[in-house]
C-alpha cells in the first residue's frame, strides 16, 4: 500500500470516528508499510499506540482488508526518538490471528497509561497524604527504600492514579528503566496466555526484566492458585535483585480473602500504607480542582457559589462519582445554556445525590447508643427493663425511627424480637420526653449528629 493510498483511507476514518478522535489519534500514526500481513506503524508514544490499538485497530484492520490488503494484524511501533523512552506501557499488538505463532512483542508485560493520572492532578489532602507522600518518593527514582509500597483504600479513592503517577514520573525522571504497571487481572491474562501458548520461559524472562513493578488491584488473585505462585515467584525474583514493586488492593493484605499466607507477609514486609476515605476538605479540593480544568472546555459557563459546597457534603467519599456528577453538571449546563445553580444541581443528580445517601442502620443506632449511656449492647437489647436500660432502648428505637426507613415491627424484632407496639410506645414515650427534658434533647442531637456524620 503507497502513502496515497493510506492517505485515502485516513479520510474514510475521518468519517467513522469523528473530528475529535481522529485529530487526537488517527492523525498522529503515520503509516510504515505491510510485511508478511503485519501491517506497520510509526506512533509517538506507546500510550497512543496501545489506545489506538483497543480502540480503533478493529476498524483500521477493517479498512485495510476491504482496500484488498492482506493484512492480519497491526503493529504500533514508537517513533525512533521515542525508543529509549521505558515501556510502561507496551507496543500494542492487535491480533487477528491468535492461533499463528505469536511474536515476541504481544507477551510485553505493560498495560497504557492514563495521561491525565499524574501528581500534578492529583490533590492531596489529609486522607490521602501519606499515600501522596509514599508515592512520591517512590517515583524518585532513587535507592530502593521500602519494598514493595503497598497502597490500599476503597474504590475512587486514587489507587490507580497514583500508581500512573508514579509510572509517568519515572518515565521522566529515569528513562533508563523499564516500568511496568498493570492490573492483577492483566497479570494472570498474560500467564494463562503463556501457558497456553507454552511460552512461560518468555513470560519469566519478560517479567524479571522489569526494573519497576507495578500490580493494581492484587485482590484479583486471590483464589486463583496458580496465577498466585507465579506471583509469588515474580514478586521474589525482583525483590532479590532489589527491583522496586508497588502494589495496590482493595484493602491491607492480612485481610485479603484467598490470598496465600507467604504472599500477604510478602506484601507486609515492604511499606503499606492506606487512602482514607475523602472528607469533606479533600471533597472540596478536588472539585475545586476539575473545575478550573473544565473552565477551558466550558469557558463563560456560571457557576453559582454553594454549588461546590454543596456537592462536597452531599456526594460519597468516591472520587469518581464526584467527578461524574460535576462533568455531567457542566455538560448539562452547556448543552442547555444555563448557569450552574442550586436547584439545577440538585434536579440535575437527582438520582446521584439520593443513592449517595448515607443509609444509617440499626446496627450502627445500637451501637452508637449503647457506648453513648456506657452500657453493653447484649443489655440494650436485651429483655432487662431496668429503667438505665429501658431508657436508652427507648432512644435507639426512637433514632431508628427516625433515621431509618425500617418498619416498627422491624425495629422490634431487632431488638430482642419484642412486639411493634413495644416500639410504638417508645418511640411516643422518646417524643414526649425531647420536649420536657433537656438531657434526652440532648443525648438525641449528639447522637443523630454522630451518625450523620
Ligand atoms: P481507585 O483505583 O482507588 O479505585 P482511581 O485512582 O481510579 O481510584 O480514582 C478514581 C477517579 O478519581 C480517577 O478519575 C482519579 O483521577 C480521581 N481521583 C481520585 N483521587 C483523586 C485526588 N486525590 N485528586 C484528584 N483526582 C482524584
Ligand atoms: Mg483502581
Amino acid at each position: 500500500m503507497t502513502q496515497e493510498q493510506w492517505g485515502q483511507l485516513r479520510k474514510n476514518l475521518l468519517g467513522t470516528v469523528g473530528k475529535n478522535n481522529y485529530a487526537n489519534w488517527i492523525e498522529p500514526i503515520e503509516f510504515s508499510d505491510i510485511k508478511d500481513g503485519v501491517a506497520v506503524f510509526t506512533v509517538p508514544t506507546s500510550f497512543l499506540g496501545n489506545y489506538v490499538s483497543q480502540n480503533f485497530g478493529e476498524l483500521i484492520l477493517h479498512q485495510l482488508t476491504s482496500a484488498g490488503e492482506n493484512v492480519r494484524r497491526l503493529s504500533f511501533q514508537v517513533a525512533a526518538n521515542e525508543t529509549a523512552r521505558p515501556r510502561a506501557a507496551a507496543v500494542a499488538d492487535t491480533p487477528r490471528n491468535t492461533s499463528r505463532p505469536a511474536m515476541q512483542d504481544d507477551l510485553l508485560p505493560g498495560a497504557p497509561l492514563d495521561a491525565r493520572f499524574t501528581f500534578d492532578t492529583f490533590v492531596v489532602g489529609k486522607p490521602n497524604e501519606l499515600a501522596h507522600a509514599a508515592a512520591r518518593r517512590v517515583a524518585e527514582g532513587g535507592p530502593v527504600t521500602f519494598n514493595p509500597l503497598f497502597l490500599y483504600g476503597g474504590v475512587g479513592l486514587g489507587k490507580t492514579h497514583l500508581m500512573h503517577a508514579i509510572a509517568h514520573e519515572l518515565q521522566a525522571r529515569r528513562p533508563d528503566l523499564n516500568v511496568v504497571y498493570l492490573s492483577a487481572e492483566q497479570f494472570m491474562y498474560r500467564f494463562v496466555q503463556a501457558l497456553r501458548d507454552r511460552r512461560m520461559m518468555d513470560f519469566k524472562q519478560l517479567f524479571r526484566a522489569v526494573d519497576v513493578l507495578m500490580v493494581d488491584d492484587v485482590q484479583f488473585i486471590a483464589g486463583k492458585d496458580s496465577t498466585q505462585e507465579e506471583f509469588f515467584h515474580t514478586f521474589n525474583a525482583l525483590v532479590d535483585g532489589n527491583k522496586q514493586i508497588i502494589i495496590s488492593g482493595d484493602r491491607a493484605p492480612g485481610e485479603i480473602k484467598d490470598l496465600e499466607d507467604r504472599i500477604k507477609s510478602r506484601l507486609q514486609c515492604g511499606l503499606v500504607v492506606d487512602l482514607h476515605p475523602t472528607d469533606y476538605e479533600l471533597r472540596l479540593g478536588i472539585l475545586q480542582s476539575k473545575v478550573e480544568q473544565f473552565r477551558d472546555q466550558y469557558p463563560g459557563l456560571v457557576l453559582t457559589d454553594g454549588v461546590l459546597e454543596f456537592l462536597a457534603h452531599r456526594i460519597s467519599t468516591n472520587v469518581r462519582v464526584l467527578e461524574g456528577a460535576l462533568t455531567r453538571l457542566f455538560a448539562f449546563a452547556s448543552l442547555v445554556g444555563c448557569e450552574i445553580t442550586l436547584d439545577m444541581t440538585q434536579d440535575c443528580l437527582a438520582d446521584i445525590l439520593r443513592a449517595s445517601e448515607r443509609k444509617i442502620t440499626i446496627e450502627e443506632i445500637q451501637r452508637q447508643v449503647a457506648e453513648h449511656y456506657n452500657i453493653r449492647l447484649s443489655d440494650l437489647v436485651g429483655p432487662k427493663r431496668v429503667r438505665s436500660f429501658a431508657r436508652p432502648r427507648q432512644v435507639a428505637m426512637y433514632l431508628c425511627k427516625q433515621l431509618t426507613s425500617r418498619s416498627l415491627p422491624e425495629i422490634g424484632r431487632r431488638f430482642g424480637g419484642r412486639d411493634h407496639t413495644t416500639v410504638m410506645h417508645g418511640v411516643r414515650r422518646i417524643e414526649e420526653l425531647r420536649v420536657q427534658d433537656g438531657q434526652i434533647a440532648e443525648d438525641i442531637e449528639m447522637l443523630r449528629r454522630t451518625l450523620e456524620a
